[in-house]
């Protein structure tokens, strides 16, 4: 029995070696793809299209929570130990300096230079706190400007560790920017083509502040960030206000959010919500409308075009 258990053991030794023997085979050898570690969803299907085949992507956040806070799972750990590079969006949304992803950084001793936050470049826009100081507002990947600025800083750091596949990442990001661009075309074009009145996009997180201020739609919000103490009285009054003083057409509830505070001011003021949630902090589910970047940003131009527009 004992000699059985120990020739079970060794087998299991054996086969450890084996596993650790050709992850470092995979690492070095130049046609192995590059091994990359990238923060939430929608960051990952960007880092996923530039890289194409060249790249293998490990997701961190998954879809259905927020990136704000998250606890690495031991996988996670293992890979980010050895990646050949590291994507954040920065801004904070990973809980900035002292947040999830740098004490990740931290405990896994990966080199800066690996390191890569892929909103430089693009100028931060700020939330009040109801303390009244002011704090970053993450959530610039809304825009599609923002993601244009994104998907150049993913290229250019895809080509400063893998300078041999250099023209395969300009192609590819060629390419993607160019679609991207179409979507900005079309936000423009349909977000102006809205009576100047209706243009007021209400939802519950005032995470829509890139791409309100970059199209020409006025804010509304319950409350500043996702973090905060949601739905309290004072902010349902504020919103009703808003809601009351600019008549937008409808309003807007994102998939992540509790709806009841929504509800609450629609019944108050009789401004429906849109019945589609809209997408914030995650793509959608893989198989839903929305799971990749660019289908993000669709689902929500046809969304707010729809409500706005009152069709
Ligand atoms: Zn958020």
């Amino acid at each position: 029995m004992i000699k059985r258990i120990a020739t079970f053991c060794f087998g299991i030794l054996l086969l450890a070696g084996l596993c650790s023997c050709s992850d470092k085979q995979q690492s070095t050898s130049g046609n192995a793809k590059l091994q990359v570690v990238s923060s939430f969803s929608i960051l990952s299907d960007m880092v996923a299209e530039i890289g194409g085949d060249k790249v293998a992507v490990h997701n961190l956040v998954p879809v259905g929570m927020a990136p704000h806070e998250y606890e690495p799972k031991p996988d996670d750990i293992k890979l980010a130990s050895r990646a050949d590079a590291l994507f954040y969006n920065g801004l904070n949304l990973e809980g900035g300096e002292s947040g999830w992803l740098m004490k990740l950084v931290q405990s896994v001793g990966i080199s800066s230079a690996k390191i890569f936050a892929v909103t430089d470049g693009i100028a931060p826009k700020y939330i009040g706190d109801r303390r009244g100081a002011r704090e970053i507002n993450p959530h610039a990947f809304i825009s599609p400007k923002a993601g244009m600025v994104m998907a150049a800083n993913i290229k250019n750091a895809l080509i400063s560790i893998d300078k041999a596949n250099s023209a395969y990442y300009e192609a590819r990001a060629q390419r993607y920017v160019a679609a991207l661009q179409k979507l900005d075309d079309e936000y423009k074009n349909k977000i102006k083509s809205l009576p100047e009145a209706d243009r007021v996009f209400m939802a519950s997180e005032q995470a829509f502040q890139y791409l309100t201020s970059d199209y020409g739609l006025k804010e509304g919000f319950i409350w500043a960030i996702d973090t905060d103490k949601n739905g309290t009285p004072e902010q349902i009054k504020s919103a009703i206000n808003f809601v009351q003083a600019n008549r937008p057409p409808v309003l807007f509830v994102e998939s992540n959010v509790d709806r009841r505070p929504m509800e609450t001011i629609s019944e108050s003021t009789g401004v429906p919500i849109f019945p589609d949630p809209i997408l914030s902090d995650e793509l959608g589910k893989r198989g839903t409308p929305g799971d990749t970047y660019l289908k993000y940003l669709q689902y929500n131009l046809d969304r707010i075009y729809s409500g706005l527009s009152r069709k």
